[in-house]
Formats: C-alpha cells, structure tokens, sequence
C-alpha cells in the first residue's frame, strides 16, 4: 500500500502564500500507505496545543489504517474478508456505519462505487497480492460474486452478512477520505480554527490561510507532473482526486490501472485522466472522485450536477493533448492566477 499511495501524493500539491513560517505548524507521519501531513495555522493557539491536536489526529489516523486496511492481515476488514464462512458477524459501530455510507454511495452511483469490489482488483493485479497482471477469466469469474446488493444489513445488531462467501470488501476507494474526515474533526473539537487536512492529494481546507480568503490548491497536470493545469481556492471544503495516470501498468501492450468498473468487471477504460471531486466531507469527494472515473465524462458530469455540494474538475484526453471539463459551480472555486 506504500507504494501505491506515496504515488497518490503527486496528484494535488498546494501553495500557502500569505502567511508567516512562524504561523504555521506542520506535522508529518506516514500511515494508510501515503504521507498524512497537518498544516496548522497558530491562530490563538499554541504551538504545543497544535503539536497535541496532530498527535490525536495522528493517532486516529493509524486506528483507522488498522481497521481497513487489506495489506494488514489483522485488520478488521481483513477479518471480514478471510472468514471463509462470511457468516453474519456483529461489527464495531465504527465500521458499521462507514460501510452504510459506503452503500449509500453505491446507490448513488448506481453501483460506480462499490467497496465489494476487492476480487476484480485482485483479479487486475491490484490487491494485496500486487502481482500487476491482469487474470480476466478471474475477474469474468469474481463479477458474479460482486455488488453490495449482495450483502444484507441488520441494523439493530450492527452486523452484516454475504450472499456469497467468496465476497471481499475493499476500502481503498474512501479509506484516506474518511481518515481525513476523522482529523479534522478532532482539530475542531481541539479549538483549531484554520489548518489543511492532506493525504496524498485527498485533503481538506479548513478555515482559511490567505487574505484571498481560502486555500489555494494546485492540481497537477498529469502530462507533466512538474506543473499545475489549474489552480483552486477552498475554504471549508474537502478535496479527493482519482486518476489513472499513476497507479497502472501496462502488459500486453495495455495499460491497466486500479480503479475497476464494477459492473463489468473490467478496468474503468475512458477518455479521462483525472478526476478532481469537491465535497463538504473528504470521504464523499473521495467516493465521488472514483465514482466519476469509472462512469466518464458525460455520465459523471450528469450525475454531478443534481448532487447539491459536489463538483468535479476533470481533466480529459484529447487527441495527443488533454481538455478540461468542469461541473457548473466548479468555476466558483477556480483561483485567479
Ligand atoms: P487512490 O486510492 O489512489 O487515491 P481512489 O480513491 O480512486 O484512488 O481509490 C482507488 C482504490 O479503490 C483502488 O486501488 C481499489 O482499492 C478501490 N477501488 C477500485 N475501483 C473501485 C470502485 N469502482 N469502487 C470502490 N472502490 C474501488
Ligand atoms: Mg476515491
């Protein structure tokens, strides 16, 4: 997972005009297979104070790594996916309410999103084995036993069960939005007022760091990832990109990257390169982001605009060259440059 996501950190970086070094606080550690960074603004708090909140974020951060996690055998998650029985078992409130938000987003995205996903990704090269070779009499075999329509929910035991033992839930698609979710959260309650959530790309703005009132953040052009096709102004609002460009392979002469259509089984193959989702909470921008890719510009875009709060930045194939295509609020949050 380390690999795969300190790839993740190339897809957003973000400039901080405006403010004094000695304003901000900046805290690093690596979990959830990417670099979580906090930049905290001093904003009536003290440094320690700020050093206390990140430690807390931080710690959050690795719990939540060692429930979902795929790549660590004794995670929650991977005791979901190793019983082989997939028996209805009760699970911590935590969890069970991540993945009613997780079914949530597969109704939404007509199934775009769909955390049953793990047997295709292992199927494509993507799983825990990260073998990168495409098996597609595997992935043709596994889409019988994929869909979230085929787990059944009991709400007043917080347990779930499987119409087929050979499912497997896989949580790479929001885990970093929902870690993210958790951090701010702990910042707010700890009194913190201004500060930018990041995990690889997917991040959130809280408060604001410049007098332009907002954070800028740079989205990179993935045809030359030294520079930024476009630059953002965010206040209070989450960011999460999905891309192709990044984690792939190619065998055979085709590329295969890890962002899976469930609903057919196969690489989601389009015309996009990236899709850049806003949201008022990281795990929705997070779903959102790979939910888009999978349905391409125009189903994306369709689905997009009759959700309130969202909008997408995509960046799409053209040609040799890429064009850029935006949800209608995306300009609001376009910054002057
Ligand atoms: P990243 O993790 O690189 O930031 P994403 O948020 O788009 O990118 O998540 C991609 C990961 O989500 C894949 O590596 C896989 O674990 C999982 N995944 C792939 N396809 C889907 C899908 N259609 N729905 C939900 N999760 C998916
Ligand atoms: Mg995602």
């Amino acid at each position: 997972m380390i690999k795969n996501a300190l790839i993740a950190l190339l897809f957003i970086s973000f400039v901080l005009p405006g403010r004094a070094e000695s304003d901000v606080c900046k805290f690093t550690c690596l979990s959830l297979g990417t670099t979580v960074e906090l930049t905290i603004c001093l904003d009536g708090i003290s440094s320690a104070a700020a050093k206390s909140a990140a430690d807390e974020s931080m710690a959050r951060v690795k719990e939540i790594d060692k429930m979902l996690s795929v790549f660590d055998k004794k995670s929650a998650v991977s005791a979901i996916n190793d019983d082989i029985s997939k028996r209805t078992r009760s699970l911590n409130p935590d969890l069970y309410s991540l993945i009613k938000r997780c079914n949530e987003y597969y109704a939404l995205t007509r199934g775009a999103f769909d955390i049953t996903v793990e047997p295709l990704v292992e199927a494509w090269g993507f799983g825990p084995s990260q073998i990168r070779k495409s098996d597609p009499c595997a992935a043709a075999e596994a889409l019988k036993y994929v869909g979230m329509d085929k787990m059944v929910f009991d709400d007043a035991n917080k347990a779930v069960s499987f119409d087929d033992p050979r499912m497997r839930i896989d949580f790479g698609g929001i885990a970093k939005g929902y870690a993210v979710d958790e951090a701010v959260k702990i910042l707010k309650r700890r009194g913190i007022s201004s500060a930018i959530v990041n995990m690889g790309g997917d991040l959130y703005c809280m408060g604001s760091n410049t007098a332009a009132g907002g954070w800028s953040i740079g989205i990179r052009n993935p045809d030359d990832k030294k520079s930024i096709i476009a630059a953002l102004l965010v206040k209070n609002k989450a960011v999460a990109t999905s891309g192709s460009y990044e984690n792939f392979y190619i065998y055979g002469g085709r590329e295969y990257s890890h962002i899976i259509n469930p609903r057919t089984g196969r690489v989601a193959r389009n015309n996009l390169r990236s899709v850049t989702a806003l949201a008022d909470d990281c795990m929705t921008a997070d779903a959102l982001a790979t939910a888009v890719f999978v349905l391409g510009e125009r189903k994306g875009l369709e689905l997009v605009e009759k959700l309130p709060g969202i909008d997408v930045f995509l960046v799409v194939k053209d040609g040799a060259g890429a064009r850029i295509s935006m949800s209608g609020g995306m300009e609001g949050y376009m910054a002057k440059r």
